[in-house]
Formats: structure tokens, sequence, C-alpha cells
């Protein structure tokens, strides 16, 4: 196995004020791998003192400091270079990121290394690009829109994909002119710690980004409630979500929420069956399921169920788990024990319920490692657990259907509202489906794609607000009018 010493971890310090810090009293808390079990590093634990100086001088960068204030493209020149040495680091963040959170590092090196360095250089456009309008009022009176940024924005986020979801709110933050307070998770929080030294490296001032490792409840509940914050922008579980937004409303910040998934994945007998179900073995078990996306229910139409049953089946079994630093390997451990032992329990309760579980053994790959190997249930009906609840691991629910009226009542029947996918030949239904379901995210014939111009985020209890794309530029920044007398 690769060299893993602790130096090998990167900064695993605050980032405050463009330096490296431990916090204010000198506690730590464990980090873990989850290929092992063991401990992977000691972490300083930021509470609310670490949180007050790191807000102050994200605020203090804003109020009174250079980055709001530089020209547009001098904030792009610095953002393209963040993505620069993003690059040039790619082999050492995907390793940390494959060590750090089990993802398997051909995922982390191929995938969420490389598409945070874009992500940098996608919104490093944005920089020159925001402008207000003109606006022809009925009076004699010139008014205009100037659009600014928000102030200081709280980005929260969670373990699954650490460095890309925190190179989408740091970036769209950054380039609208906003400073910024980075609070990654407390399984995964070492990339993030990375991202605030190489933003300073690339010549951003103290305070432009701070990032801060600690727990939910003690940094994070400190972050949203603080008073020097603007906008809180948080990816993670829904149940966070609202807590989040009751201890944010009395300071009335802006809110942004990407929370979690529910997501039918809609296999019609038309549809070219072998695209169908390779594409729905990824839409279900990438990242070991870990993903708000995840096409966790699969709803098949009855005349092809058997068939689609048996191929999700042979390519779940196919999927080679183990050592995410195996460049082999497909599917890493999940995060956590706790994680581990949630999947688990929905597991047995599939089995409790009455689906028939196809495939997928007890235990699994690795020691002390927390494995769980992909489950496929069929039988599944839309009441059972299984199709009701977010499960964030390598479970499939399959699920019949007769006619698209029953396909789309079937999907919708979830609180979450944050994607889908449909499969078929007939490109009308196709079109009518994608408008009638009410998610924010919809895949015709594919899954899982996403990109910095197009705008992720949810419905319903998914969340609300939009990350990427020109939507995610409008909420890292506010409007102001300004009305001249002509005369
Ligand atoms: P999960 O995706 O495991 O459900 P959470 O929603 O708990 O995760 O966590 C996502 C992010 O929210 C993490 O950075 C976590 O530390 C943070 N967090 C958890 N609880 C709170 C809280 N009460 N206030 C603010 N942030 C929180």
């Amino acid at each position: 196995m690769a060299d893993d010493s602790t130096a090998s971890l990167g900064v695993c310090k605050l980032w405050v004020d463009g330096a490296a810090c431990d916090a204010a009293d000198g506690e730590t808390f464990d980090t873990m791998r989850p290929d092992t079990g063991e401990v992977l590093t000691a972490l300083p634990r930021a509470r609310a003192a670490d949180v007050d100086r790191a807000v102050r001088s994200a605020r203090l960068a804003f109020d009174e400091g250079e980055w709001p204030r530089l020209p547009a493209s001098q904030r792009e020149r610095i953002l393209w270079r963040v993505g620069d040495l993003i690059e040039a680091n790619v082999e050492k963040l995907a390793r940390i990121e494959s060590i750090d959170a089990g993802k398997p590092i051909k995922n982390t090196a191929r995938a969420d290394i490389p598409l945070s360095a874009d992500t940098f250089r996608y919104f490093a456009g944005w920089a020159t690009k925001l402008q207000g309008d003109t606006i022809p009022v009925r009076t004699p009176h010139l008014n205009y829109t100037l659009r600014e940024p928000v102030g200081v924005v709280a980005a929260i986020t969670p373990w699954n994909f650490p460095l890309l979801l925190a190179a989408r709110k740091v970036a769209a933050a950054l380039a609208a002119g906003n400073t910024v307070v980075l609070k990654p998770a407390e399984q995964a929080s070492l990339t993030s710690l990375e991202l605030g030294r190489l933003v300073s490296e690339a010549g951003a001032p103290p305070g432009t980004l701070n990032v801060l490792c600690g727990l939910g409840p003690e940094a994070g509940a400190a972050l949203v409630e603080h008073p020097g914050v603007d906008k809180i922008a948080f990816t993670g579980g829904s149940d966070t979500g609202r807590r989040i937004a009751a201890a944010s409303a009395p300071s009335l910040k802006k809110l942004a929420l990407e929370l979690g998934g529910k997501c039918a994945n809609v296999v019609f007998a038309d549809a070219d069956l072998d695209a169908a179900i390779g594409g729905a073995v990824r839409a279900a078990y990438y990242n070991s399921g870990q993903v708000c996306t995840a096409g966790c229910r699969l709803l098949v139409q009855q005349d092809v169920h058997q068939r689609v049953v048996e191929g999700v089946a042979a390519g779940a079994a196919k999927l080679v788990v183990g050592d995410p630093l195996e460049r082999a390997t497909e599917l890493g451990p999940l995060i956590s024990a706790e994680q581990q032992r949630r999947v688990e329990g929905y597991i047995e309760r599939g089995a409790a319920e009455g689906a028939r579980r196809v495939t997928g053994s007890a235990g699994a790959a690795g020691g002390g490692g927390y494995f769980v190997q992909p489950t496929v249930f069929d039988k599944v009906t839309p009441e059972m657990t299984i199709a009701r609840e977010e499960i964030f691991g390598p479970v499939l629910a399959v699920i019949p259907f007769r006619d698209v009226e029953e396909a789309a009542r079937i999907a919708d029947a979830t609180d979450y509202g944050l994607a889908a996918g449909i499969w078929t030949r007939d490109i009308g239904r196709a079109h009518a489906l994608a408008a009638r379901l009410r998610c924010g995210t919809v895949w015709v014939n594919s899954y899982n794609l996403f990109d910095s111009p197009s705008p992720y985020g949810g419905m319903k209890q998914s969340g609300f607000g939009r990350e990427n794309g020109a939507e995610v530029m409008h909420e890292m920044t506010q409007v102001k009018s300004v009305w001249v007398a002509l005369s």
C-alpha cells in the first residue's frame, strides 16, 4: 500500500486569515479511515471561538479588504490559478480524498479532483460577466441595477464529494466578490483544508477563504448562528437542513439548501435495455450509493421486469468492491461505522417487509472497513421503508409499473424532489414525463450527468436554491436599484 504518513495528508490544520492554526483551546477530534476503521489523524476541533475568529477574518476581508474591490479580471486570474494548482496536485489530492473518504482512486483521480479544478476555471469566467440592467421606468429617471456580492458566505459541505462540493460553493462565492468560511464534514475534511492553502497560494488575500474543520453541532451550528455571516450555502441531510433553516432565521440569513433525495430511475419496455441496465447499475452504485441523486428506486415496466432485474443483479454482482487505493476498485467502503450500521439496518428491514433480495451478501471485503456489498431488492412496493427513506448506500429497490400514469405517480410519491431518470425510445413520452415530474433534474437515456454551467438543486424536501451556472451567480449576488433624476 502507498505511503500514508501524516505528512502526506496535507495541512491538517484550520486555515484562518491566510495561515494554518490549531483550535483556540487546543482540542482535536479523530478522523477515521473508512477502509480500515482505524484513526487516520487528529484534526483541530473548531468551536465557537474559532468560528468567531474565522468569520471576523472573512468579515474584515469583505468590509475593508481587497477581494471584493479587486478588478474582476484579477479575481478571475486568481481563481483560474486555483484551478491550475488543484490540477498540479491531482495525484496528491486524489490520494488524500481516497484515504479520507474511502472513495476509489479511479474516481477521485479522474473525476472529483480534475472536476474541482474545472469548477474553479468555470467560475473564474463569471467574475467578469456579472452586470446589471438599465430599466425603462415611467418617470424621467435613469434606473439601473448593480449586481453586488452578498458578503460573508458560510459554505457547509458533506463527505460524499468533499473537494468537488466545496469547490462549487467556494468558487461561485469568490467569483462574485464574496468572502467565505468553509466548514467541511468532520468525516472527510482534509482536501478542503488543502483548498484553503491553495487559494492563498494562488494569491487571494488573507481572510478571503477560511476553512474550519470541526463537528456539525459545534462548528457548524456556531457558524450558522454567527451574526457576521450573510448567507449559508449548505449541502447535506434534510434534517440538518431544517435545523439550519430554523437556526439562521433570527438573523434572516440568505439560504441555499441542497438536501437529500430518493430518486426514481424509470425504465420503459421500449428502451435500449442494455443501455438502461448499465445506466441503472451506475446510477444506483456509483460512490457506493452515497450520492444524493443515486437512482435508488428502479421503476421497471412489467413486460421487461424480469430481464432488467436479472441484468442489474448481474451488473451489481460484477462490481469490484475493495481497497480504495487499488486502481481496479469500483466501490469503496461507506464513510463511517454509523452509516454502515444504518444501511445494514435498511437491508434487514427490506427483507423483513417482504421484498426479495436478489443479490448482495452480508458482510464484505476487508477487515475493519465499513464495507457493504451492492444489494438489489426486487418486488418492492412504494409503501415499503426501502422505497421511501433515503438509504445513502448501495441498495437498489426495484418497483414494477404498468403504464406511464402509474410510473409518474410512483416516481413522485416521495417527499423528496431531487432528480429522476427516464429510459425510453419514445421521445414525446420522454419530454412529457420530464416536464411532469416534480424534481430539479431529469436525465433521459442517461443518468448522473453534471456540469458547471447546468443548474443543480431540488424541489420539495430536497431543498431550495440552485448551484452551478447563471442560477448560482444570482444567488451569490444581490441587486441594487439606482434611480437618477434626469431633470
Ligand atoms: P449527512 O450528509 O451525513 O446527513 P449532515 O447533514 O449531518 O450529513 O452534514 C452535512 C454537513 O453539515 C457537515 O459539514 C456537518 O458537519 C454539518 N452539520 C451537521 N449538523 C449541523 C448543524 N446543526 N449546524 C450546522 N451544520 C451542521
